[in-house]
């Protein structure tokens, strides 16, 4: 059983959290329309959508953000948060922007223009939903290459964040380098389950793009956790630390992109920043102004740029690492030990439920992880969320639906929120959820929108008599 490792803060302010009961949760969840994206937050106990800007800042945090320079230019917390950047990862210009797809939406196109190709297209081991948005919007196409062993979920494997290389080469190729604006390495692969990217892929992806003139991008959004599994994974770097661990790791891109609503440990904020190249920095700043604010505030209150900075030293301390990627696999194990089907091993920041593997008599297009979320919150009132077939949507030509290779409920960990009793609450509700997995119904739509449906669909069970009778009495009916 993987340690429990105890939090390594106390709590100086508490936010009341209400338990509810069954009857209270079927009426939330009826007026929901069975989607628990449109559950109201206060009528879920623990919730697991997210790990983005769900986290608790510190109290250096609290009151650094009592010394917000609200200037509109040249405020002292942008120099700041530039300064700890560079310290932290060896890169003198930073842009802030609003959020992770602001510097997305600043980068991109410029990366394209650059490239100069009539079909440009950029590489990753997996596009998170807002980069493949922007490369799209940036007319550019997104391509993902990652390891196979990703979509083994009951397979350990120490890297299911890395490249696939042959097939990067391979891509490369196809396309034809001069169309390629740029190779985007996310760290941790959240798509893949915020599982790690090693140090050699890292290089050797690097160094591929460096020989061949490729601009080679770092998605940084949990750069700290990626380096926390580098040092208990990979040869050579257990007595390294951890900041010595993120210099080498952004060594290897050009630029970088941020939501510090992850590793930054805040509520809102991002960046963007680059190793060597002014004249990209300069662009992409003529960008930021009409898109997001002017150069040194990029969106950001002053206030926010001084607790991300000071979240980003936080991000690195190997007690609070130490601390938050265990109480994630100190999850994962307790559903792995009771047979309940998890990727494993756990990432960074979330456990993956294997919905197919649980619920095998629901169809992909009945949805059996969204079915399990509609389940765990009627159970202990915990929201987690779908990813899978439901998210991923109709074929926009055919409008068929598509079946996922995955059908995964996350259950994603906010940083510094909840205790490890927490954890246990979590565990014994999906473990009680499993036990009557067979009696669980598929879904249906009752109201489809058109795009980005997960959000705001509504839903009634496919047979929900039927999945209200205990198993022995459905054989018969
Ligand atoms: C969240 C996220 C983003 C986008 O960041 P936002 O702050 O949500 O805009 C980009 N990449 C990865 C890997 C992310 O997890």
């Amino acid at each position: 059983m993987t340690k429990r490792i105890p939090e390594p803060f106390r709590i100086k302010m508490v936010e009341p959290i209400r338990m509810t009961d069954r009857a209270y949760r079927e009426a939330a969840l009826a007026e929901a329309g069975l989607n628990p994206f449109l559950l109201r937050s206060e009528d879920v106990y623990i919730d697991l959508l997210t790990d983005s800007g769900t986290g608790a800042m510190s109290d250096r945090q609290w009151a650094g953000l009592l010394l917000g320079d609200e200037a509109y230019a040249g405020s002292r917390n942008f120099y700041r948060l530039a300064e700890t950047i560079d310290r932290l990862f060896g890169y003198p210009y930073t842009i802030p922007t609003h959020q992770g797809r602001g510097a997305e939406q600043i980068v991109f196109p410029e990366l394209v223009k650059r490239c100069g190709s009539q079909t440009p297209v950029f590489l990753s081991n997996y596009h998170f939903d807002t980069t493949k948005a922007h490369v799209e919007i940036a007319g550019a196409k997104a391509i993902n290459v990652l390891t196979k062993v990703a979509s083994d979920t009951a397979r350990y494997d120490d890297w299911k964040g890395n490249f696939d290389q042959a097939e990067l080469l391979h891509a490369i190729e196809i396309h034809g380098r001069q169309n390629v604006a740029g190779i985007i390495a996310t760290i941790t692969c959240n798509s893949a389950g915020g599982q790690p990217m090693s140090m050699a892929n890292l290089r050797a992806v690097s160094g591929y793009a460096r020989e061949m003139g490729i601009p080679m991008i770092i998605d940084a959004t949990r750069f700290a956790e990626n380096a926390w599994f580098i040092k208990q994974r990979e040869d050579g770097y257990a007595d390294r630390s951890i900041r010595d661990i993120v210099r080498e790791m952004m060594c290897y891109g050009d630029m970088l992109t941020m939501s510090a609503k992850k590793d930054g440990m805040v509520n809102i904020g991002g960046f963007c920043a680059f190793r060597q190249d002014e004249d990209l920095f300069r662009a992409v700043q003529t960008r930021c102004v009409p898109m997001e604010g002017f150069i040194t505030y990029g969106g950001l209150a002053g206030r926010d740029m001084e607790a991300v900075a000071i979240g980003l030293e936080e991000a690195v301390e190997s007690d609070y690492l130490a601390y938050r990627i265990g109480q994630v696999a100190y999850l994962g194990e307790r559903l792995r030990s009771a047979g309940v089907p998890i990727q494993y091993p756990t990432g960074g920041h979330a456990v993956f439920v294997d919905g197919a593997a649980m619920l095998p008599h629901i169809p992909a297009d009945r949805f059996p992880a969204h079915a399990l979320a509609c389940e765990l919150y009627l159970e202990a009132g915990v929201r987690a969320v779908e990813i899978g077939s439901l998210m991923l949507g109709r074929d926009p030509v055919t409008g068929k639906q598509e079946e996922s290779p995955l059908e995964l409920l996350r259950l994603t960990i906010p940083r510094r929120v909840y205790t490890n009793d927490h954890m246990d609450y979590i565990a014994d509700a999906l473990i009680a959820v499993a036990r009557r997995a067979e009696t669980i119904s598929g879904l249906d739509f009752t109201y489809e929108p058109p795009i980005l449906r997960h959000f705001t669909a509504r839903f009634s069970w496919a047979e929900k008599a039927a999945a209200r009778l205990p198993a022995a009495e459905m054989a018969d009916a």
